[in-house]
């Protein structure tokens, strides 16, 4: 029994702080669609957030939702802590438009059931505080890449977007977007000119199966050395298309990223 508290204590001091929270406010709040809110926040630390990959990631922290004031945590080696022992409401986006002239950094948040984030851009206003910690490792194109499948749910649209904005012109991209409701199909960037998104309307199946069923739709000869895939959202969703794609293809891991974005209730850990 000691020894498995040393340890855990060795294990919990492995974890490397993340970068220090930047103090911002909210300058804007935009409903990009009935299912997603567009907010701009600004802050002088913002002037140098250096966001050079698209599809990365920043830490949102906001206030509680009895207190409009913002406690900041500190790290007590493992995570972020408030000062009565509580966790902070701090959640992962993906950050949009970083200008760092202005110190401005837009996010798209997500509108669902329940969500402390959410609830909070819900009713966020001009001067609301809060602060932002980044960024996490986005996207690189592996060498040779030629061809990106693209799939995302509602809370990868926004990092599907970008990726789409930002791939090469001589990269052929093809884009896979699960939503809940018409209400949440949104304008996309075209890839050079081209439509490259498909819609897919997922109403009362577990989240992420449209994105799984596209994927098990794909065989080996759809996925030749010079495609690369890419796909985020409900982490039991995730791990399904690495299973077919790892296991039942036997696509070596180098040609696909798949990422867990968000868990339902029953295995929140985040
Ligand atoms: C790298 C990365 C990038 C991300 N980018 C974005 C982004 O740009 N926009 C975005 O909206 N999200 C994004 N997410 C997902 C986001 O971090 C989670 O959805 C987060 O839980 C939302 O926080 P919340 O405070 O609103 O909900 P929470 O308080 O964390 O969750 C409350 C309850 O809602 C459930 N829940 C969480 N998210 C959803 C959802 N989307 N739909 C239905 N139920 C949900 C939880 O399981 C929980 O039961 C990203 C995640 C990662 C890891």
């Amino acid at each position: 029994m000691l020894i498995m508290t040393e340890r855990t204590d060795r294990l919990r001091k492995l974890r490397r702080e993340p970068p220090p929270l930047r103090s911002v406010e909210v300058v804007e709040r935009v409903e990009r669609s009935p299912r997603l809110l567009r907010i701009t926040l600004a802050g002088d630390g913002l002037r140098t957030l250096v966001v050079d990959q698209p599809a990365a990631s920043v830490r949102l922290l906001v206030p509680s939702p009895d207190d409009n004031r913002l406690e900041m945590p500190t790290w007590d080696g493992n995570e972020f802590l408030l000062a009565d022992g509580s966790r902070p409401l701090l959640r992962t986006f993906t950050p949009l438009r970083v200008d760092n002239e202005q110190g401005h950094v837009d996010v798209e948040i997500v509108r669902h059931e329940g969500g402390a984030v959410s609830g909070w851009a819900e009713t966020a206003r001009p001067g609301d505080p809060a602060a932002v910690s980044g960024p996490g490792r986005g996207f690189d194109l592996p060498d040779g890449v030629a061809r990106l499948i693209l799939l995302g749910d509602e809370t990868a649209l926004p990092a599907v977007g970008q990726l789409i904005e930002w791939a090469p012109g001589g990269v052929d991209v093809e884009a896979h977007v699960e939503v809940i409701s018409d209400e949440a199909v949104v304008e996309m960037p075209g890839h050079h000119g081209d439509d490259a998104v498909t819609w897919h309307l997922s109403v009362s199946d577990p989240p992420g199966s449209a994105l799984v069923e596209v994927v098990r739709s794909l065989s080996t000869a759809d996925l030749p050395d010079i495609t690369h895939l890419w796909a985020a959202g409900e982490a039991a969703a995730m791990q399904a298309i690495r299973s077919h794609l790892f296991t039942d293809l036997g696509l070596p891991r180098s040609r696909a990223t798949v990422r867990g974005y968000w868990k339902p209730a029953r295995d929140q850990s985040d």
